[in-house]
Parts: C-alpha cells; sequence; structure tokens
C-alpha cells in the first residue's frame, strides 16, 4: 500500500489531495494543503477514473495514408514514421514544422517542448493552448507591472481583503474549493462585487453583482475609475510615489460618465457608484479577472482598465490588497514561463532579447545564432497550417484543439491539410482521431513533475503507480525524438534532470526557478517564485516595495472601449457567450470519460432567458440551433432568468455538433492574440 502526497490533474488551484494504491487500485483522499484545505471538486474526487478507463490508449496508432483507419502500430514504428514525416517537410525549411503545447503539462514536458522545437527541429513555430486561456491577462501584467505573476499573492490573502471584485470569474463551478477564501472574507465582514453577464453561482455569493452586458466590461471599469476620479476616492499617495502615467488615464477615462457607460453596459448610474463605494471604502480589496473578461479582442485592455483602477486605489504591493488573475489551466501558469509560447524562453525571458538567447543558448550548448526567432501566436499558427508558406508537419501535446480553437471548423479543415499530424494524448481525443501518429502518453499519477499554480507556487505532483505497458512519458518520447533527429546539447527523460535544466535556463530570468528543487517542494509543501538561490525563502507575497519595470513604479496604461468585433445586428440578433460547467474540463476530453461527471451532464446545452424563450416560442428541452457568421452548434435549451434577456450561454467542453467553437469568433486582441471567445452574434433556429 502506498500513500502519496500529490495534486489534482485538473484546474490551476491544483488542490493538494493523497493518492492511496493498494494492488493497481487507486483512490483519492483529502489533504490539508493551504489553498484547498481538504476541499476537493466533483472532478478531483473522481480524478482517478481516467486511470485504468477502457478508453486509455494503450499503444501508438499510425495510419498508412490519408483515408486509412488507425491501427496499433511499435513505438519504434510510430518514432520512424515521425522522423520521417519531419524529415520530409523540413527539406522546404525548418519552419514547415509546428509544435502546440498545452497549459496542463508540468513545467519539465514544457521546457523540454521549447527546447525541442528550438534545438531539435530549429522552428520557430511553437506555441500552446494557454494563448486561449490567460494571454490578455499576462500581457497586461507584464506592462503594468513589469512581470506576470497570476496572483502575486498567496490565495489566504483574499480572506483578508475587505472587498473583493471578480471581473468575470465563476469561481464557485470552475475551482469550488477556491470559494471557501471568499466564506471566510465575507465572514469576517467582508463584501464581494462580481461582474458577469450572468447570474452564477458566484454572482449569487455577491454582495453586489454588475451584470453587464457581454463585450462592455472595459468601459464599465473605466466608469468606476471615473466615478473614484470624480468623487476624490484616489490614494493620492500611492498614484504619485509607486506609478507613472496617470495623468493620461485621467484624462481618458473623463469621457467614461457613468450616464454614457449606462447606455454602453446596461449597468445603472446607481450600481456603477455602489461598486466605487464597495471598493474604494474598504481599507483592503482586490481586484481579480478571469476568463470572462480576458477572453475578447480587447481583453488586454480590459485588464488594463482593471489594474488601472487598482493602482489608483493603491491596491497592488499592500497586504491584503492587489491585482490578480485567477489562472485557469492546470500549469496555465507554468506553461507560459518555460519556453512553448511563440516569443519566450525558459524563464520568462523573451525570445527577441541578445542577452537571454545568450544564456538559454549557453545552457542548450548551441550558438544563440541557431535559435530561431519569435512564432506565430496559437490562432495564428493553426491558422497557418498547410498553406504554401506554412508548416506542413504539427506535433502536439497536451491540447485538443480540434474541439478548443475558435471558429474550429476552419481550424479543423488546416489540420487536414497537414501531411502530417502528430498527438500526444492518453485517451482518442478529437484531435488525436484525426491525427496520422497517435502516442500514447502517461497520466499525472503515473509520473513526477512539477506544477506551477495561480498563485505561483511550484508544487510537485510524484509518481504514484506504474503507467500500464505501452505508454511512454511526453519526456522520454521527446529525448527520443531529439537522439534520432540527431539534435545537439544533451536530452534527459528523467523529470529531476531535465528540472535542475530547467532551473539553470531560468537563472537570472523573471521567472527565476534556480533556488527550486524537487526535494525542497517536497519538503516545503510548494515554493514561490521568483526564488534565485537555494537559500532564498522564495516569494509568496510580490510587489512590496517595487514593481518589475526599470524605475519600479507600475504603469497606468489608457485604454479606450471597444465593441465586440463580431457584434449583433438584424441578422445575429443575440450575444453568445460561453464558459464551463462545474463537472467538466476544457475541451472535456478527459472529463466526458469519467461516468460520474458524463452522466452529471452528458451534453452541450443553450442557457436561455424566458422572455428570449417566449420571442422563439421555445419550450425547456426543445432542441435549438446556435447560428453565427462561422457555422452552428445543436443543443437543448435550458431556460433561466440568471441570464440576460439579449443573450444565451452554452458550455464548450463537447465535440460533435454541441460544439461551441463551431460558432465562436476568431477575432484575436491585437497585443495577447487572445480569441474572442466570449461573445459573438448569433441567431437562434429551432433544429430540425
Ligand atoms: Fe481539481 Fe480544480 Fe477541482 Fe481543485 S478545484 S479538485 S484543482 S479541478
Amino acid at each position: 500500500m502506498l500513500r502519496v502526497a500529490t495534486h489534482c490533474p485538473y484546474c490551476a488551484l491544483q488542490c493538494g489531495m493523497h493518492l492511496r494504491a493498494v494492488e493497481g487500485s487507486v483512490t483519492v483522499e483529502p489533504r490539508d494543503f493551504p489553498t484547498n484545505r481538504g476541499g476537493l471538486c466533483q472532478k478531483g474526487w473522481t480524478s482517478t477514473d481516467l486511470l485504468d478507463s477502457p478508453d486509455r490508449l494503450r499503444s501508438p496508432l499510425a495510419r498508412d495514408h490519408r483515408d486509412a483507419p488507425l491501427r496499433p502500430v511499435s513505438w519504434d514504428e510510430a518514432l520512424d514514421r515521425v522522423v520521417a514525416g519531419i524529415r520530409r517537410v523540413q527539406a522546404a525549411g525548418h519552419d514547415r514544422v509546428a509544435v502546440f503545447g498545452g497549459g496542463g503539462l508540468t513545467n519539465e514536458k514544457a521546457y523540454l517542448l521549447g527546447k525541442f522545437a528550438r534545438v531539435a527541429l530549429r522552428t520557430p513555430n511553437i506555441d500552446y493552448n494557454g494563448r486561449f486561456c490567460m494571454s490578455s491577462a499576462a500581457a497586461a501584467g507584464i506592462r503594468a507591472f513589469g512581470v506576470d505573476r497570476g496572483l502575486p499573492f498567496p490565495l489566504t490573502d483574499i480572506a483578508d481583503a475587505e472587498t473583493v471584485l471578480l471581473a468575470g470569474s465563476n469561481a464557485a463551478e470552475t475551482m469550488p474549493p477556491f470559494m471557501q477564501w471568499i466564506a471566510e472574507q465575507r465572514a469576517r465582514g467582508g463584501t464581494l462585487i462580481v461582474i458577469d453577464p450572468r447570474r452564477t453561482p458566484t454572482a449569487r455569493a455577491a454582495t453586489l453583482h454588475l451584470q453587464v452586458t457581454p463585450g462592455t466590461d472595459l468601459a464599465l471599469v473605466n466608469a468606476l475609475l471615473h466615478i473614484a476620479i470624480s468623487s476624490r476616492r484616489l490614494d493620492a499617495d500611492y498614484i504619485d510615489a509607486r506609478t507613472t502615467g496617470f495623468d493620461h488615464v485621467r484624462r481618458l477615462v473623463a469621457g467614461y460618465w457613468p450616464e454614457r457607460v449606462e447606455a454602453i453596459t446596461g449597468i445603472t448610474v446607481a450600481e456603477q457608484h455602489a461598486a466605487v463605494d464597495l471598493l474604494a471604502g474598504a481599507r483592503t480589496a482586490m481586484v481579480l479577472s478571469a476568463r470572462g473578461a480576458e477572453q475578447h479582442a480587447n481583453g488586454t485592455d480590459t485588464v488594463s482598465a482593471l489594474v488601472n483602477l487598482a493602482l489608483a486605489l493603491g491596491l497592488p504591493g499592500r497586504p491584503g490588497s492587489g491585482y490578480g488573475c485567477l489562472t485557469g489551466q492546470g500549469n496555465g501558469q507554468g506553461g507560459r514561463e518555460h519556453g512553448q509560447k511563440a516569443d519566450q524562453l525558459p524563464g520568462y525571458r523573451r525570445i527577441d532579447d541578445p542577452a537571454a538567447r545568450a544564456h538559454v543558448a549557453g545552457v542548450w550548448g548551441i550558438d544563440p545564432d541557431d535559435l530561431p526567432g519569435a512564432g506565430r501566436s496559437a490562432y495564428e499558427l493553426l491558422d497557418s497550417l498547410g498553406r504554401v508558406d506554412g508548416p506542413r508537419a504539427l506535433i502536439v501535446m497536451g491540447s485538443n484543439v480540434a474541439v478548443s480553437a475558435p471558429n474550429v471548423t476552419h481550424v479543423r479543415d488546416r489540420l487536414a491539410a497537414l501531411d502530417l499530424l502528430v498527438v500526444s494524448d492518453v485517451v482518442l481525443s478529437e484531435t488525436a482521431a484525426v491525427a496520422d501518429v497517435v502516442l500514447p502518453a502517461t497520466q499525472w499519477a503515473e509520473e513526477t513533475g512539477t506544477m506551477t499554480n495561480l498563485e505561483g507556487r511550484v508544487l510537485l505532483r510524484e509518481q504514484a503507480l506504474d503507467a500500464p505497458p505501452g505508454v511512454r512519458s511526453d519526456l522520454t518520447v521527446l529525448s527520443d525524438l531529439a537522439a534520432r533527429l540527431d539534435a545537439p546539447g544533451t536530452w534527459s527523460s528523467d523529470p529531476v534532470e531535465v528540472f535542475d535544466e530547467l532551473r539553470r535556463a531560468s537563472a537570472g530570468g523573471p521567472a527565476d526557478y534556480s533556488g527550486i528543487s524537487h526535494e525542497r517542494i517536497r519538503d516545503e509543501d510548494g515554493v514561490f517564485w521568483p526564488c534565485p538561490a537555494a537559500e532564498h525563502p522564495g516569494t509568496p507575497r510580490m510587489f512590496l516595495d517595487r514593481f518589475a519595470t526599470p524605475d519600479g513604479r507600475a504603469r497606468f496604461v489608457a485604454v479606450e472601449h471597444r465593441p465586440a468585433v463580431d457584434d449583433i445586428d438584424a441578422a445575429y440578433p443575440v450575444y453568445l457567450t460561453t464558459g464551463r460547467v462545474l463537472q467538466h474540463y476544457q475541451s472535456g476530453a478527459q472529463t466526458r470519460r469519467v461516468a460520474a461527471l458524463r452522466e452529471a451532464v452528458p451534453e452541450a446545452f443553450i442557457e436561455m432567458h424566458p422572455d428570449l424563450a417566449e420571442h422563439h416560442d421555445v419550450i425547456e428541452g426543445d432542441v435549438m440551433r446556435v447560428v453565427s457568421r462561422r457555422g452552428e452548434a445543436v443543443g437543448p435549451v435550458r431556460i433561466t432568468d440568471t441570464i440576460r434577456a439579449d443573450t444565451v450561454f452554452m458550455p464548450f467542453h463537447w465535440g460533435g455538433s454541441g460544439c461551441a467553437n463551431l460558432v465562436t469568433s476568431d477575432a484575436l486582441d491585437p497585443t495577447s492574440r487572445m480569441p474572442e471567445f466570449k461573445v459573438c452574434a448569433v441567431r437562434l433556429e429551432r433544429a430540425s
């Protein structure tokens, strides 16, 4: 019998748990970890079910030609096919191969995948699905604070905030154990403001719910700052001492008077004043954003508006106060720090920084001139596949883009235009099902690796049981492929050795892990980055004295509201917004295969207000089509007055005809290249 302290395989809360393995069967037990204090959601409790799922891939698969079925092949044959395919397409240039990673990969895998792309393939074309998740908050955080760490303080600090503003987060469903910190904050007399077009379980827990028109968060937040300025609720000393650029922002938000913003957002003048009273009247306050505010073509600017508000009230860097982003994917934070993002090298270094290139090339044993430059962002990379000058081969690890990408019909067409699609996964996801070569991967409990949770706390997921025969860790696959491709340098597949190399590569960078080791994480139950030396205590709270900008000051950024790119009109008169349900995670490739979760929510649905349902002569359970300018998705109607009458909601966890991304917009944020998942124009039709 073995009892291992580890973490949940799903979201960025990375709840602590024990795994107890007895004669091949593994069960979950609670663990008193600082972030979840023993709490788990239904996904965590059922997380071991996938380990022995009949859907589990246990052998590599390959097809002999595009129209042939996938058939089991040996690992040697699978890897030979991958290498032959890479060599074939790279005859026309290194950049003809692309790599797509995932925010659920361990730090070690994300690091080795980035190194594999740049050193073994010598391609600039690598990006990952975190681009679809936290990239807007990351971009806004860097331009304001000089560094991006989701929460620059421990989660436990939330309980100390007198007021919390949650912009676009439904944490009560996406990460339920998080809500214990809100409950504690409320029990101490604190207040909660939620900005969301839906009255979600999180919004129902709020003191004040601002049920905003989809796509107008930025205008609303600029109005809150306008009111804070006109009612003299600012922290002028803080603005003077710790920031730059306020005057420009003050002039810009003068144009966001409350009556004008009420017309844009649907939030009344009285509600706007009430929000400012709660925020500015509090001794300590936090502004927290999530995907609802960020997954827009103006997502970076919306987060900048939230940061501006926090800075004007003097919150960042003060105990019990601040701005933070609630990261979504399990390793969304670490995944964007160690090199699988198109423009970054390990340690959150920029790939266009000559000093960063020299440092990382030194660790990798190559000439800096041999490092490629920045590649295309995730959607642009997918859009370029199979085109005249685009990649003709794609390697996907830890992502199901055939469900999770926006305007997914177009993405599926691009995948079909490839000469070679290689997918590493634990099950035959929708993306793996159209691959030429499928590589069966080990799961979280079968391998050791580090994850970085939403607080920037680096955690250790310990191996609890042996992997079934026939599957391999992505680390083994990458080091084997690197050897077959005669890549320079060393390519360990041992997670401790890979992490030690990552530490050296990150040393001196913004996300410095050089003082963190597997052993130390085990002893201390997590270490916060930056941690530049073994004797350094780590950094739970950032920005206490200075921000990570050259002058140490945070930067205000003046940002204007822009309507949704695909806005409503006479032909498409209803907004669609998308999101998650409690029982499922991301594209659902894993959670749809867990019986309890599948039975609880078996299919996609369309949430609709009673007025809209009456207008369309629809009753509960009727099957409707949601039609946009790009495609249509089908699902049964759920009628509820918790959603605005001008908006429908669909969860995005399914492929098939209920795939919400058949409909969503591929308009991109100009800075973060985040697609506009959260709002597009649709019309509703009865399905035959
Ligand atoms: Fe796992 Fe997230 Fe649920 Fe915690 S909240 S149990 S990390 S899915």
